[in-house]
């Protein structure tokens, strides 16, 4: 069987990761949460007083940025900012209350943009995110766009971030994921939008066993295809 890229895309707290994570483990695929990229360079600018207004700072701040992801004993994927363990920190409030802002500066695509291609290049690959399957790998064999209602949405980002020890109000998670929804839709730079071939999954009623095995039935069925030839 071929390998394929496996792109998926949605707002946030849909169940990308969870979805792309599972995939991954099932095909034995490499799997990135490119999220978690803009989270760490996030991350870098409040740690270090990166001013995003200023496009010099910006520039240096992406020079002094090595992100990289290794599996811990239980075989998750954690985030790595220039060799530091930054999985636990970059899950906090405070970076999601910047990420959207911080995500929308072009030189900080072009830098992640230029990463995630170069984990894909290999194929064999799933990644989520919000510009993966229209700007990152408009090639991908299989698109996903994933959408789900607020509440749903809400309450399980609160119960994430719960079993992170980090207790907050669902009213503010609401507030978040509309304010980076909205900021994300919107943005001049890879706005989140779905690929005009992408399947939509809407995962308010369904599990994650559902939406892993409906994504599974789709990459098999891309695998079992012959490459397209090159025009
Ligand atoms: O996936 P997650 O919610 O962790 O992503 C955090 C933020 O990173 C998003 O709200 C968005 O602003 C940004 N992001 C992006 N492009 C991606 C992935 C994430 O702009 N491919």
């Amino acid at each position: 069987m071929r390998k394929i890229i496996i792109a998926i895309d949605g707002y946030s707290a849909c169940g990308k990761s969870t979805t792309a994570r599972e995939v991954a483990r099932e095909l034995n695929y490499k799997y990135i949460d490119s999220g978690a990229m803009y989270r760490a360079v996030t991350f870098y600018f409040l740690e270090h007083h990166v001013a995003i207004t200023n496009p010099k700072e910006v520039d240096k701040a992406l020079r002094e940025i090595r992100i990289t992801f290794m599996l811990n004993p239980k075989g998750v994927t954690e985030t790595f900012l220039n060799g530091i363990n930054v999985e636990k920190a970059i899950r906090k409030m405070r970076i999601s209350e910047n990420v959207s802002q911080v995500s929308a500066i072009k030189a900080v695509r072009v830098a992640m943009v230029e990463q995630q291609r170069k984990l894909g290049k290999d194929r064999g690959i799933v990644m989520d995110g919000r510009d993966i399957g229209t700007v990152v790998f408009a090639e991908a064999e299989l698109k996903i766009f994933l959408t789900a209602d607020i509440l749903v949405r809400a309450f399980r980002r609160q119960r994430e971030l719960l079993e992170r020890e980090d207790l907050v109000d669902i009213d503010s998670i609401i507030e978040n994921l509309q304010k980076r929804d909205s900021i994300d839709s919107n943005r001049a730079e890879s706005p989140l939008v779905k690929a005009a071939d992408a399947v939509g999954i809407d995962t308010t009623h369904i599990t994650i066993e559902e939406q892993v095995d409906e994504v599974i039935r789709m990459a098999l069925t891309k695998m079992i295809q012959p490459r397209k030839p090159k025009a």
